[in-house]
């Protein structure tokens, strides 16, 4: 079971960042409308998630942190059914087994909670504390016990930059959520929630560049597109500024990325690129999801009805912008 653990945090755990993604990922799942993240030292020295979401009931707080214990795949079927984020009961567990945890959660709102630190995966205290309605999570030192992880992180810049990149896109993925990220006590990153998609641009990217985005919308039998493209007058210089947000989960994909370019580039220099939040809806069956522990790469059933679309919804939004 430790080795286990160890193991499968290999996969889920590779830096700071994913400690941040599963723990944010996991409050946007308890309905939080609030979430704040507060890193130290680019996450290296410790990384706190506080949300005002569903909490999580006393007696369950120690089973969250065993292996698959709450894994919410019952049937193989289930997997192309997954509404949730998380589903693999993988994240607290791997955790929780290469660092110092602090757990800190209340599911009502009298004031009542329980408080779990585990340390290596060994558990320390479990005990009936005062807390919030909501979850607070703190990981300190992480990768203390597997030198061999900690010697493979890079500086503080590059893994505080993982860390901000997974927040933009999470931000970006909910413009309902009022996030705030902090790096050794500075802001980073504050929204507003609410909803509205540009004004997440807007914190992320200045208003300047989310008043020269564009809406994009295009719908067929299958998939539903929305979101914004910069206009071709604001164009970057790396292709790293595209988003795609797949039934509310921000994935990575080289075809869908392929087929914006290939729309990009029928108007605009193939070596500018935009910047582009594309939200993408579709009946969870057409999507697989469970193709990596990390859950950012994802496989769809009609991938070439779906770039094809996509090509031509962009190529069609900017070919207004050009007229
Ligand atoms: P998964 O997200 O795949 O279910 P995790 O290991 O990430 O597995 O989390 C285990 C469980 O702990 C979740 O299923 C959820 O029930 C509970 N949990 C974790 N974080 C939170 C949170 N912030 N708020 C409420 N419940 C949480
Ligand atoms: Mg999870």
């Amino acid at each position: 079971e430790h080795i286990a653990n160890q193991i499968a945090a290999g996969e889920v755990v590779e830096r700071p960042a994913s400690v941040v993604k599963e723990l944010v990922e996991n409050a946007m799942d308890a309905g939080s409308t609030v979430i704040e993240v507060s890193v130290e030292e680019g996450g290296l020295h410790s990384i706190r998630v506080t949300d005002n979401g569903s909490g999580i009931e006393p007696d369950d707080c120690e089973t969250a942190f065993y292996r698959h214990a709450t894994s919410k795949i019952s049937q193989g079927r289930d997997l192309f059914q997954i509404t949730s984020l998380g589903f693999r009961g993988e994240a607290l567990p791997s955790i929780a087994a290469v660092s110092k945890v602090t757990l800190t959660t209340s599911s009502n709102t009298d004031g009542r909670g329980r408080r779990i630190v585990i340390e290596g995966g060994q558990l320390k205290v479990n005990e009936d504390t005062a807390a919030p309605r909501g979850t607070d999570f703190i990981v300190k030192e992480l990768f203390y016990n597997t030198p061999a992880r900690l010697k493979y992180m890079k500086t503080i810049q590059t893994e505080l930059g993982h860390i901000s990149d997974y927040m933009y896109r999470l931000a970006l993925s909910r413009a309902d959520i009022a996030f705030t990220v902090r790096h050794n006590g500075n802001v980073l990153l504050q929204t507003m929630g609410g909803g509205d998609t540009r004004n997440v641009i807007a914190a992320i990217y200045g208003t300047g560049t989310a008043k020269a985005m564009l809406p994009i919308e295009a719908e067929d039998m299958d998939y539903r597109i929305s979101g914004f493209i910069s206009r071709p007058d604001w164009t970057r210089a790396n292709r790293n500024a595209m988003s795609f947000i797949v039934n509310g989960r921000y994935i990575r994909s080289y075809a869908l990325t392929q087929a914006v370019l290939r729309g990009y580039h029928t108007m605009l220099p193939i070596n500018r690129y935009p910047l582009m939040v594309m939200k993408l809806d579709m009946h969870p069956s057409l999507v697989d999801v469970n193709v990596h522990p990390s859950k950012l790469e994802v496989r769809f059933s009609k991938e070439a009805e779906l770039t094809a679309l996509i090509q031509e919804a962009v190529q069609k939004v900017l070919m207004q912008e050009v007229l």
